[in-house]
Formats: structure tokens, C-alpha cells, sequence
């Protein structure tokens, strides 16, 4: 087996943190993303290290959670130290799924993005559902001219993603219309959206991305830290984390819902409408 996630410091002051799934396009299982967020932490508590790249090998970002993930909750939380203060991964019903998707998801991105370093998503090809929720949390964006974006978890019964970033990231107005429809959103529309920071040639990336990187290392990592701490405050200020909270409460009961209707947590009528990664 290969590790799924890689760590990498590519120059002095940068760790590079790669998804390496390519093989199933970086679909986030529950091993992907505790590896992912020991990374995370590992450079988060590198004084050596002040900005973090998140990369991802092969030709896609992320085609988002495994769905192919078998067993229970329980079952898929065993044999991971939890990282949140919440509990009852072993509960039945709305109550195990609710802990492991605060833990796992909602969670793991809201910590990602208060990490207190400056932090840059480097993506490539498709960016589906899940992989908004690694892409959204980091500071910076920077996209191949190939890249894409889509939230489809309407067509599957639930509205939206765990980490509902959504209007923050797009705007209300086009966030309904990437949930509504489900359409790909461009590297260049999703810059001109304010969501993406650059758009580059797919073999400029990694370089690209890495200059940035160093430049932004240049500048001292107490006045980065307080700029990120500032611009954060000012989102939620605006309400994003009790919006947030509420967003997850209600993908909660999309999918209790779809347990009671569907005998499983999304809507399998909706299902073929899962673009191709
Ligand atoms: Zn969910």
C-alpha cells in the first residue's frame, strides 16, 4: 500500500502536503483524511515550516468522500484516535453519523482552515463535492487552466457539503446556482468569482504555486499570522460559523431523511448525476 498522503518540503520554510489517491482521483476515505490532518498538524507545529501547499497527484484534485466506503459508522470510525471533542462514533442512527461527519468533515476543514499559517490549495483537474471541503479551508487558491468545480450533492438528496463555505466563497447568488444545477464552475469563472486567487498553464502549477509560497515565506510569520487571524475574524463576524453550523444541521437531516425513505443516507435516485472524475 501507498501512503495516501505525502509530505514534502520542497524549499526552505514550505511543506508540501499531497493527496495520493491518484488511482481513485483522491477520493477522501476515513484514512485519507486523518492522515491528511496529521499533516496538517505536523506542519502547523514545524516552526521551520510557515506556509503549507496542498497539492495532489495524478490528473484530478479530489473526486470527494469515498461513497465506496463500505461498513457502519462505527466501523469506518474504528482504529482512529478522534481529534474533536465530540463523541458517540458508536451510537446507531442520526447520532453516530452526526458525530463522525462533525469529526471527519465538518470539522477537519473548520480546523484546517484556522490552522495559523498561511496555506495554499494547488488545483488540478476536477474538484468535486468533498474536495471543495480540502480546497475551500485553505487560504489561497491556485488553479490549473484545467481545473473545475462542483457541489452535486443536491442530486443526491442532501444540500450541499459538510463545510457550507459556499456563499462566503461564491457569493449567494451563484452559490444557489452551483447547488441548484450542479454545473461545473471554471478555473477562469471561479477566479473572476473571487474563489480562485490564480489561474496557470497545468505544467506551470507546482512552480507557480511554489514561488508564491516563497514570497509569501519572506514576510515575518507573526504579521502572516495576525493578517490570516484578521481576514478570518472578518468572516465570521459576518455570521459564517453559526450560518455554517446551521447547514450542517440541516445535511444532517437530509440524510436522516434519506434513511428513513431510502434505507441509505443519500438519494439514490439522484445518483447518476455524479459527474465523471
Ligand atoms: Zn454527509
Amino acid at each position: 500500500m501507498t501512503d495516501a498522503i505525502l509530505y514534502e518540503t520542497p524549499a526552505d520554510q514550505i511543506a508540501r502536503i499531497v493527496l495520493n489517491r491518484p488511482e481513485s482521483r483522491n477520493a477522501q476515505d476515513t484514512g485519507l483524511l486523518y492522515a491528511l490532518n496529521a499533516a496538517f498538524d505536523r506542519a502547523a507545529q514545524d516552526d521551520a515550516v510557515k506556509v503549507i501547499i496542498l497539492a495532489a497527484a495524478g490528473p484530478h484534485f479530489s473526486s470527494g468522500h469515498d461513497l465506496r466506503e463500505g461498513g457502519d459508522v462505527a466501523s469506518q470510525m474504528t482504529g482512529f484516535d478522534t481529534v474533536g471533542t465530540w463523541c458517540g462514533f458508536g451510537c446507531a442512527g442520526a447520532e453516530g453519523r452526526m458525530a463522525r461527519e462533525k469529526e471527519i468533515y465538518l470539522g477537519f476543514s473548520e480546523r484546517w482552515r484556522n490552522i495559523p499559517k498561511p496555506t495554499i490549495a494547488q488545483v488540478q483537474g476536477k474538484c468535486i463535492a468533498g474536495g471543495l471541503m480540502l480546497a475551500w479551508p485553505c487560504d489561497l487558491i491556485v488553479a490549473a487552466e484545467d481545473a473545475a468545480f462542483c457541489d452535486n450533492t443536491v442530486g443526491m438528496g442532501v444540500a450541499g457539503v459538510e463545510y457550507f463555505a459556499h456563499p462566503w466563497e461564491l457569493g449567494p447568488r451563484k452559490a444557489k446556482e452551483l447547488l441548484f444545477t450542479a454545473d461545473w464552475l471554471s478555473a477562469v469563472e471561479a477566479k473572476a468569482l473571487g474563489m480562485v486567487n490564480h489561474v496557470v498553464p497545468a505544467a506551470d502549477l507546482a512552480t507557480f504555486t511554489l514561488a508564491l509560497a516563497q514570497r509569501i515565506a519572506a514576510k515575518p510569520m507573526f504579521a502572516l499570522k495576525l493578517a490570516k487571524e484578521a481576514v478570518n475574524a472578518a468572516e465570521d463576524a459576518q455570521g459564517r460559523v453559526g450560518a455554517m453550523t446551521t447547514a450542517f444541521a440541516l445535511h444532517q437531516l437530509a440524510h436522516s431523511h434519506n434513511m428513513q425513505v431510502h434505507g441509505m443516507p443519500v438519494d439514490p435516485t439522484g445518483l447518476q448525476v455524479r459527474p465523471k472524475a
